[in-house]
């Protein structure tokens, strides 16, 4: 059965007045004062602030891993099993527009979380992507890295991983067209493999 539920289509801004304030200061100075605010690893635990990604406000549910710069989440429409994505908190469309430390921050946390995620799925490598501006293929405009944990033999040629992304974001479109009816995975489905992943890192 397809549970159907409303897509979290509106713009929203990130609530809480710290969130608010890290994202008007200059990215360097906020991560200063977030690490200090949270310590140098943060923690789900220790923070109330929401996740948006580009126009989607992302429920803590479906985030399974988060520092004081970055997240990461479960994905809407997977590829593959373990299909995640890892982004910046603040809202930046394109990768050359993140500081230094939010770029550092990124990829610190797309190494953590792919080599947890390639052990758990049993998997023996891993496709780091990232489609920067649309004509490169990004549908959603937050820096995002695509981390897929790889098995011999899931694809018939390699590359079709790239083509299985891009149809997933096509009917993705299709059925989203924002404020219609979501058909796609359920958030109790979602929130369940954060739950798993969020085990890994405890
Ligand atoms: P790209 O086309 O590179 O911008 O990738 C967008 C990715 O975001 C795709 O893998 C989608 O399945 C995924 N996606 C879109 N909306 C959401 C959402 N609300 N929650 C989680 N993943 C999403």
């Amino acid at each position: 059965m397809v549970s159907v539920l409303r897509f979290r289509g509106a713009p929203n801004k990130v609530g809480g007045g710290l969130a608010i304030l890290r994202d008007r200061l200059a990215p360097d100075l906020a991560f200063t004062l977030t690490r200090r605010r949270f310590g140098a690893r943060g923690g789900m635990e220790a923070e109330k602030t929401t996740y948006t990604f580009g126009p989607y406000k992302i429920d803590r549910s479906e985030v399974f891993y988060s520092t004081p710069l970055s997240y990461a989440m479960v994905n809407l429409k997977p590829v593959l099993p373990g299909h995640v994505l890892i982004c910046p908190r603040r809202e930046v469309k394109r990768f050359v527009d993140l500081s230094a430390d939010e770029t550092r921050d990124l990829w610190l946390a797309a190494k953590e979380v792919g080599g947890r995620l390639e052990r758990y799925h049993e998997a023996s490598s891993l496709t780091f992507t990232i489609q920067d501006g649309p004509q490169a293929g990004q549908t959603v405009p937050h820096v995002h890295i695509h981390i897929l944990p790889r098995k011999r033999g899931d694809f018939e040629k390699n590359d079709e991983i790239y083509d299985a992304i891009d149809e997933k974001e096509k009917e993705l479109k299709e059925k989203l067209d924002l404020d219609k009816e979501r058909k796609d995975r359920t958030s109790e489905e979602m929130a369940r493999e954060a739950g798993e992943y969020r085990a890994l890192f405890s």
